[in-house]
């Protein structure tokens, strides 16, 4: 096995269990032969072993650790084993009826970085963003079908921007194990169901990480008028209408995603509520909606991501504050803002300090009622803070 020495002093973060290994760490190259997502044994300047991890050859994150005990050399059966305690940990889902839709395998976090699977009411479907992952891919996929309950086929999403990063080819859907999952996968979360579209959908095809976040804001809806910026399939704007908004305006710049948020609204099977869908630019419509006097009793912001690094911050922390100062302006009295960011590179306190600016701007006073976070699927490694990403401030206006 190939061995990956590392500069003198930086065996310190892997010792905390961080996963990572940089390029900047490692003394001399790695070897050349060493093809991508290959086992190596890293090893601190001293020579002691420090663990094993799968080598990216071509990325800034040079290798990803599978174990820190110099006892455990990584193999299909440890990755098996991983993804049997990985859907383990998810046993209260199954357990539980409020929805039949999960992440079983949260990368990193779950000790199989660069591994996500993402289960659909008995269709699992993966993404492998990293050479090691890549490589484990069969084990994982086999692992999978056999561990999570009532799995009918796996399936594979290779069309992630993050595979160039790892020199992995770009690809689109495919099948791994088993059957070929139906055209669009209904599910059901709380009072609502969704269609989603595995094969062209975002990542795997639904925003499983906001399900605490539609819980939690839904309800505070009643009776009121919703408008839902970048809705995507309609999420936040049908949980609202299923806890009784009085009106739903869903707003997405896409128009595949609001053809299916109109076809996830037929499911629902609710009469009565009046939703409308809009194909515009959200930084656009709200000011048009500023300009035409509407208010809201309820405004949902959950934008993709603005910041991809540090050094796009505060470009970022421009374009949130200028549609969260917006929303503010259209907020009826007693209103609910309830505003997303899905950067990692842009810190709670960052956020926080964005949207205090933009209240000052709009002259709105504002009482944050709730925090939100990615729900526990999406579990973060205490000592992998990166895998924390997805913040809400759910807050009413005076
Ligand atoms: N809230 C959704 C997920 C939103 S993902 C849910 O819970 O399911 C972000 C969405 O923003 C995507 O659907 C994307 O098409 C849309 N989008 C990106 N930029 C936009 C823009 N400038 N204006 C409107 N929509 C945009």
């Amino acid at each position: 096995m190939q061995k990956v020495i590392l500069k003198k002093g930086r065996e310190r973060s892997l010792l905390r269990r961080h996963p990572w290994v940089f390029s900047g760490a490692v003394s001399g190259t790695v070897p050349e032969s060493a093809a991508p997502g290959e086992t190596v044994e890293v090893c601190a300047d001293d020579g002691s072993t420090l663990g094993y991890g799968s080598v990216s050859p071509s990325s800034q994150i040079r290798v990803r650790m599978l174990s820190f005990d110099p006892g455990t050399v990584p193999d299909a059966a440890l990755v098996r084993a991983r993804v049997f305690a990985s859907v383990g940990r998810r046993s209260d889902f199954f357990a539980n009826a409020y929805t039949d839709a999960v992440r079983l395998v949260n990368a990193e976090s779950d000790a199989l970085p660069g591994v996500v699977a993402d289960f659909y009411a008995g269709w699992a479907v993966c993404q492998f963003t990293s050479a090691g992952a890549e490589f484990w891919k069969d084990a994982v996929a086999d692992a999978l079908m056999s561990a999570a309950p009532g799995c009918l086929g796996v399936a594979e999403r290779a069309d992630a921007d993050v595979r160039a990063k790892e020199g992995l080819p770009k690809g689109g859907f495919r099948v791994l194990r088993g059957a070929e999952p139906p055209e669009l996968v209904e599910i059901s979360e709380g009072p609502c169901k969704f269609l989603v579209d595995v094969r062209k959908g975002h990542k795997t095809g639904f925003y499983l990480d906001q399900r605490d976040a539609r819980a939690t804001v839904g309800p505070l809806a009643n009776g009121g008028d919703v408008l839902n910026c970048f809705s995507y399939t309609g999420g936040f704007g049908l949980f609202a209408r299923a806890c009784g908004a009085a009106s739903v305006t869903q707003v997405d710049v896409s128009a595949d995603a609001l053809a299916l948020a109109k076809r996830n609204e037929e499911l629902q099977r609710l009469c009565g509520t009046k939703v409308e869908y809009v194909e515009a630019d959200v930084f656009k419509f709200l000011r048009l909606c500023r300009d035409a006097g509407r208010a809201f009793d309820m405004i949902v912001l959950d934008p993709p991501k603005f910041a991809e690094t540090k050094a796009q911050v505060m470009k970022a922390a421009r374009g949130y504050k200028d549609i969260n100062l917006l929303a503010m302006k259209l907020l009826r009295p007693g209103g609910t803002l309830a505003t997303f960011s899905c950067s990692g590179a842009m810190t709670p306190e960052l956020f926080d300090k964005v949207l205090a600016e933009a209240a000052e701007d709009a002259r709105r006073d504002l009482q944050v009622v709730a925090k939100t976070r990615q729900g526990a699927d999406h579990p973060v490694l205490l000592s992998f803070p990166e895998g924390a990403y997805l913040k809400g401030v759910v807050m009413r206006a005076m």
